[in-house]
């Protein structure tokens, strides 16, 4: 999936005819009282560029009321952590400030697309709940919610987007505007392959405006071939740079936040594994599903990825070989292993069954590895879990 940031969301949008607000990215002081004057002086909104929501809460948004203040804002922001109950406990450096105008605000309501994936079809999502997050929203109070499938053949229809207005309760213009923005925001939708488009909120002015005052686009990497334009707003700044280099080695590979790296292959057994170490009191500093057809060379990195994070303080590695081979996952640890100072940084727990188990095995007792060997995973994850807890005490 790639996320492109806020007010690149924006400027699509409004070249699809969607009232966006006006704003401009502040690169410095200077830019902000520039940006001040053209957009009328009296409010305007100081907006952290990260990709993760929950900005507002987290002091990411900020309404100014004075040059002085907006200025104070940006540079407040500027180079700074921004955590958000989106970015996990080390949160997201703000590399980009992006100013509007402030708007005076009737109504919000929550408006996207999305791909439902039971339905095998776009869907709306809408409710007159905006600004809240719909997840929560969609747990407590679901009948604030409405989904409307698309059909991608027949399109969003007009019935559909009309009902989506009443629900809203919208009359005369705005709901005449609001079915207009809603039809257009699928064409965008379409337009890019998104996963997802989200305009919360999508808001009603009191000048009777309707205009997307927040946006997120997500784009299925599997179209980025095709989508050059998204892929020209791809910012590797708010990628993880464990999870780039994973995937220019073609490994399946997710950063997550807790100590335990995790070596797979299959992604049910590395979903079961990570549950496993859960349940045993300790969470998995990763993802890692190195697949079926994976050679020496691409283990190699694997580990080599998991022995460079500072994060990873044990590794359990549970293969249960049926097309991938043990020995080529042992052949991958051992020049990993080489590739450093010959010895595992931190403790490793191995369970390595299936193809080539005592090929694997064998290699890894001659090279001379102290793993630690287990035989199901259930005492594998509790083997790694006590070995990094003594290594804590130690
Ligand atoms: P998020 O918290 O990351 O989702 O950031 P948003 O862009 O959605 O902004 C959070 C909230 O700030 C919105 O729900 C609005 O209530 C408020 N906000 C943002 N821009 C404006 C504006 O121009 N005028 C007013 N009055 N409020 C705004
Ligand atoms: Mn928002």
């Amino acid at each position: 999936m790639l996320n492109i940031h806020e007010y690149q969301t924006k400027q699509l949008l409004a070249q699809a005819g969607i009232a966006v607000p006006r704003g401009m990215l502040v690169e410095d002081a200077a830019a902000v009282a520039s940006g001040w004057q053209a957009l009328g002086g009296e409010l305007v909104v100081i907006k952290a560029q990260i990709h993760a929501g929950g900005r507002g809460k987290a002091g990411g948004v900020r309404l100014c009321r004075s040059l002085a203040e907006a200025q104070a804002a940006a540079e407040a922001l500027r180079g700074q952590p921004l955590i958000t109950h989106q970015t996990g406990p080390r949160g997201r450096v703000v590399r980009t400030i992006y100013m509007e105008e402030g708007l005076s605000i009737a109504r919000e309501f929550y408006l996207s697309l999305l791909m439902d994936r039971d339905a095998g079809m776009p869907a709306f999502v809408v409710s007159a709940a905006g600004g809240m997050d719909i997840e929560q929203l969609a747990e407590t109070s679901p009948e604030k919610i409405l989904t409307m499938l698309v059909h991608p053949v027949a399109g969003a229809s007009a019935y559909s987007l009309r009902r989506m207005g009443f629900f809203l309760g919208l009359e005369g213009d705005a709901f005449k505007a609001f079915c207009r923005v809603a039809g257009q925001l699928y064409e965008v939708f379409m337009q890019y392959d998104a996963s997802l488009l989200e305009l919360n909120p999508l808001v009603l002015t009191t000048d009777g405006n309707i205009v997307a005052l927040d946006a997120k686009l997500s784009v299925d990497d599997n179209a980025l071939y095709r989508q050059p334009t998204i892929r020209a707003l791809r910012d590797i700044n708010e990628e993880d740079p464990r999870e780039r280099e994973a995937a220019e080695h073609g490994l399946n590979y997710i950063a997550l936040d807790g100590n335990i790296g995790c070596m797979v292959n299959g992604a049910g057994l590395a979903m079961a594994t990570m549950d496993m170490i859960h349940l045993k009191g300790a969470e998995p500093a990763n993802f890692l599903d190195v697949g079926g057809g994976v050679t020496a060379a691409a283990v190699r990195e694997a580990f080599r990825l998991l022995f460079a994070d500072t994060q990873v303080q044990g590794i359990l590695v549970n293969i249960f070989g049926g097309i991938v081979r043990c020995d080529i996952i042992a052949q991958g640890l051992l020049d990993a292993v080489a590739d450093g100072d010959g010895h595992l940084p931190v403790p490793v727990v191995m369970r390595l069954v299936g193809t080539h188990e005592e090929e694997g095995q064998r290699m890894v007792r001659e090279a001379g590895l102290k793993v630690i060997w287990a035989h199901d995973l259930d005492a594998a994850a509790s083997s790694i879990v006590e070995a990094v807890r003594a290594a804590e005490v130690a």
